[in-house]
């Protein structure tokens, strides 16, 4: 059977993998010269290592992906540490990553830590997410923890992440985000790209086609094939080409245009495109000097601040991998239409300055390189009862043949390479299982 798959990040990837594996004939259409989509990396001339557009590291528990690079023969490739994870608060920096640092931060009496302390342990042992998403974070949170550190931990965050969107956020998202989390980091010697590198050479070796620089732009059906046509930026542009079945790892509001008829297709299939997308941008400074002194996460809870979160990677790697250079990426998640989206990095950098000189006032700050990223729809936003509306495998989003496999299918937990790496094996085994069936099925009309 052929099988088409539309993106090359990790679900993209990570199916080709599984059904080339299983001897189906995969072809990989990827828009971006680059694979790994989020998880992207590039690497400067001085540099021996590649990084990551967008702040990346694994958890210790995060066991598909973990697996996965035990499978490629990358198992150690995996570096784990333990950095530093701080929040800005009253213009001072706290290390916020054990209880004994909640027990020991000025900005709540004795009586919110303890509750803040049983909200968390009570997150990492509940394992019932499902009641959780009927009832925002904000109401859970503050019944449970109280209405103080709700206002002095919480709300900054989600505040930050999701702007007025924070109220329909449901407690299950941050529920999963508590529960999910380790000490520990993890991450991948080489940047993801090792991973991602491994990734295209099995699936190559197994007879996978990759086409990267190839955007597809429309999918249609005729006579039970899927034809499928993109453009190709070296020859132009291809004629459309049949496939048994498809696979769409492309965020919900793209796969809605591609595929025909999605919002008709079923009621079903009406529903994830009601979940807003906000965009990720990340801006990233290569420096003589650190901007961060050792922390390597820092939260930015002040909202007068233009960015939300501080990732200081050279504080979880080594600088000699980035020719002994710091790298600190300024993170903000976007709605659609936010003056930050049409600005140049040059224009950000300069908004962003007096606020980084706030961070670290002795910081000569001599930038030898600035990068910008924007990854569109990169963070879907939970609602309650989020699992109802969640795209899934089955039934098939466009009709017979045609999936859609991406971020918002993961639930209750936010985005991860982890999950995407999951859900990839499960959309290869959907796919695989439906033409078995198909197959019996014919079978047995023909008898
Ligand atoms: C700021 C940020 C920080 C993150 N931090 C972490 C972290 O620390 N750890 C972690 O594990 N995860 C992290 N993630 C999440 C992680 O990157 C994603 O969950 C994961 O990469 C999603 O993989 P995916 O394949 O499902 O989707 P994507 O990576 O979005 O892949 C979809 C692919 O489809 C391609 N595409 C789109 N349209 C078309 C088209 N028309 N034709 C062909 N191709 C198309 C895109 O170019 C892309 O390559 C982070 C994400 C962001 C944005």
């Amino acid at each position: 059977m052929k099988v088409a798959i539309i993106g090359g990040g990790f679900t993209g990837l990570t199916a080709a993998y599984e059904l080339v594996k299983k001897g189906h004939k995969v072809t990989v259409f990827e828009k971006d010269t680059v694979l790994g989509g989020l998880a992207h990396g590039f690497k400067e001339k001085s540099w021996s290592w590649h990084l990551e557009a967008a702040y990346h590291h694994l958890f210790t528990n995060d066991t598909a992906i973990i697996g996965l690079m035990k499978e490629l023969g990358l198992a150690d490739r995996l570096i784990t540490k333990r950095p530093i994870t701080a929040t800005l608060w009253n213009q001072a920096l706290y290390q916020f990553d054990a209880p004994m640092h909640l027990l020991l931060f000025p900005g709540l009496p004795l009586i919110d830590k303890l509750r803040t302390g049983m909200l968390a342990l009570f997150c990492k042992l509940f394992p019932f997410w499902q009641i959780l998403e009927g009832v925002s974070a904000e109401e859970f949170f503050t019944a449970v923890g109280g209405r103080r550190a709700w206002e002095e931990i919480w709300k900054p965050l989600m505040y930050g992440k999701f702007g007025a969107l924070y109220h329909q956020v449901p407690a299950s998202w941050l529920w999963a985000r508590i529960k999910k989390r380790t000490p520990k980091l993890c991450y991948i010697e080489g940047g993801f790209h090792t991973l991602v590198t491994a990734l295209e050479k099995a699936i190559k070796r197994y007879g996978g086609t990759i086409l990267t620089g190839v955007p597809l732009q429309s999918i249609s059906i005729k006579k039970n094939c899927i034809y499928v046509c993109g453009r190709n930026a070296i020859y132009n542009s291809f004629s459309h080409i049949a496939f048994d079945r498809l696979l769409l790892t492309v965020p919900t509001p793209f796969a809605a245009k591609l595929i025909p008829n999605f919002s008709l297709f079923t009621s079903h299939f009406s529903l994830p495109l009601s979940i807003p997308h906000l965009h990720a941008q990340t801006l990233i400074l290569e420096t003589k000097e650190p901007i961060l002194k050792d922390v390597y996460w820092l939260n930015i809870t002040d909202r007068t601040f233009p960015f939300l979160a501080v990732v200081a990677h050279t504080n979880f790697m080594d600088k000699k991998h980035y020719g002994g250079h710091h790298l600190t990426y300024f993170g903000n998640y976007l709605p659609p239409g936010h003056p930050f989206l049409t600005m140049s990095k040059e224009q950000l950098l300069k908004k962003f300055l007096p606020f980084i000189n706030r961070l670290n006032p002795s910081c000569q700050l001599s930038a030898v390189s600035c990068q910008l990223f924007t990854g569109m729809y990169a963070q879907p936003v939970h609602q309650l009862h989020y699992s109802q509306i969640a795209p899934k495998l089955d039934p098939p989003a466009g009709g017979p043949g045609i999936y859609l496999a991406n971020m918002d299918s993961i639930f209750p937990w936010d985005r991860g390479t982890n999950y995407a790496v999951e859900l990839g094996k499960k959309a290869a085994i959907r796919i695989m299982e439906n033409m078995k069936q198909s197959h019996h099925g014919r079978a047995t009309r023909d008898r």
